[in-house]
């Protein structure tokens, strides 16, 4: 196994993980088998109990695993399926380590930081790099990214793990990618000073990067790498430039034009091997049309559902459809601005806020024959928004929000839950596709996997009413309700699970790829 390191300096959101997803994609295309290690060095267990409005996203990972972000990037650029093991933080080691001294495994040793935490995280990436992905294939590369900026001091046990296990890895082994910052001042020249000094902060902590990637607006050209070059100690074809692009997917693609496939190869003594171009084939091709999309959510920002604005573009590839997404305030939209889009899309969510808002949208959709998805909250809401303005219960809601004719109940394993971390309905559950339904149509199948992550469903009793109104659901597992359709309608579709997190740019969702295409014909009817 391999070791690929990844650190960050000067600031965080430079897309440490999307260079990190890159690199991996580089090796990937020549036919590596690579797998990746996200370290978080928060005190939480997981990403399951934090505020996706401060910390993005929450990805949900085929075992369950509520995980950052950075996971899901790993998962579509690698395309490998990951598990909670993959993700590293703070609250995960130091638990261990705490139950492992309550066990009496460090009988009589005073239990530190050194050793004992650093062993423990060395283990935690070691177990995580040898666990197979995709069914079995064992990688021979790990990528791992450390979250967090050196200097910061969450991350010193993490780096300092990293220091360790560069010493014990044969030199080939081993490779430290930092990433960076390159500002520009007023006057438009690059700026290599923040880089020096977190390449000093490194050093300081013991570690050497073998390739520094600059972060800018615009390409860093060979004066600047050349004074990185002379000021960071590493040779100059090790400065890579990874200049803003507007597509990520297209970040491989510039990295590999900087001759890091080189680099890497020559640092890890890596055979040289042809670059299957697939992925930048599927990347450079054209838009014939274009539509527009309207999110209606609670938060405003968009890396709170990254995974469904990317399987948007996964779909929107395939169909060489250029998909522009509005996100409009659940709370403050004007109903006028829903005339825009082409299709709308309600998202998961939590809490009551913004509810009538979005009821309101899939009230416009269903009304109007605009397309719409609606996905875990968003498939809910759709049963909220038929039961009060189709069978007429004016008082229909979700259990989650209170008084009400509770048309979405709390499942019956979820009422005596006490603890809030890890223990929804998480991950994969096998779906059951009726025949002769839309879901039908784009599975292509009577069997799906999906991932979930909910505590409500469906209310059991108000299911035949519902079905006699004109909804159908065509997909179950058991008796739990998983897809719900209006076959009166162009394209009225939405599931209780999160299709967004299975979607690829080589494989998008079905329920995606049906939707960009519902928008598109009604772009087209409107044209006309
Ligand atoms: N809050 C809802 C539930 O717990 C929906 C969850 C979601 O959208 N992920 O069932």
């Amino acid at each position: 196994m391999k070791y690929i390191f990844i650190t960050g300096g000067v600031m965080s959101g430079l897309g440490k993980g999307i260079t990190a997803a890159s690199v991996g994609r580089i090796l990937k295309s020549r036919g590596y088998k690579v797998t990746a290690v996200k370290i978080d060095p928060y005190l939480n267990i997981d990403a399951g109990t934090m505020n996706p409005g401060q910390h993005g996203e929450v990805f949900v990972l085929s075992d369950g695993g509520e995980v950052d972000l950075d996971l899901g990037n790993y998962e579509r650029f690698l395309d490998i399926d990951l598990g909670a093991t993959h993700n590293i933080t703070t609250g995960k080691v130091y638990r261990t380590v705490i139950e492992m001294e309550r066990r009496g495994d460090y009988l009589g040793e005073t239990v530190q930081i050194i050793p004992h935490i650093t062993e423990q995280i060395k283990t935690c990436i070691r177990h995580a790099a040898e666990t197979p992905v995709n069914g079995g294939d064992q990688a021979e590369i790990c990528l791992v990214e450390v979250g967090g900026t050196v200097g910061d001091i969450e991350s010193m046990p993490f780096l300092e793990a990293v220091r360790q296990m560069r010493g014990e890895l044969p030199e080939h082994d081993s490779l430290l990618i930092h990433v960076t910052l390159i500002p520009a001042d007023s006057m438009g020249d690059m700026k290599t000073k923040p880089t020096q000094h977190s390449v000093k902060a490194l050093r300081e902590l013991g570690l050497y990067a073998d390739i520094i990637v600059g972060r800018s607006d615009h390409p860093i050209g060979p004066n600047t790498k050349r004074k990185i070059s002379a000021f960071c100690d590493l040779p100059q074809a090790g400065v890579i430039s990874a200049a803003t692009v507007p597509d990520i997917y297209q970040v491989p693609m510039e990295m590999e034009k900087e001759g890091l496939a080189d680099v890497l190869s020559k640092h890890m003594g890596l055979e040289k091997r042809p670059v299957n171009n697939d992925w930048y084939s599927l990347v450079n091709r054209e838009y014939t049309s274009r539509i527009s999309v309207a999110i209606v959510s609670k938060y405003g920002i968009e890396d709170v559902y990254l995974s469904i604005k990317e399987a948007l573009k996964h779909a929107g590839r395939a169909l060489s459809t250029e998909v522009k997404i509005g996100w409009l305030d659940a709370e403050r939209y004007e109903p006028s601005h829903l005339e825009e889009y082409d299709g709308i899309l309600v998202p998961g969510g939590f809490g009551p806020r913004g509810i009538q808002g979005k009821i309101d949208a899939i009230t416009f959709a269903r009304t109007n024959d605009v397309p719409f998805l609606g996905l875990c909250l968003g498939f809910q809401m759709a049963v909220v928004e038929y039961s009060r303005n189709v069978l007429g219960w004016t008082n229909a809601t979700s259990e989650e929000f209170g008084e009400g004719r509770h048309v979405i109940a709390i499942l019956p394993e979820q009422e005596n839950v006490k603890n809030l971390g890890g223990t929804m309905r998480l991950g994969n559950y096998p779906v059951t596709i009726k025949d002769g339904t839309l879901a039908k149509k784009l599975y292509g199948s009577n069997e799906t996997t999906e991932r979930h992550r909910h505590r409500y469903e469906v209310d059991p009793g108000s299911i035949d009413t519902l079905e006699k109104a004109g909804v159908v659901f065509s997909g179950t597992w058991g008796d739990r309700m998983e897809i719900l359709e209006v076959p009166a309608h162009p394209f009225f579709f939405a599931t209780q699970f999160h299709p967004e997190f299975r979607s690829r740019p080589t494989r998008p969702s079905p329920p995606f790829l049906g939707f960009v295409e519902a928008c598109r014909e009604r772009n087209k009817k409107n044209l006309k």
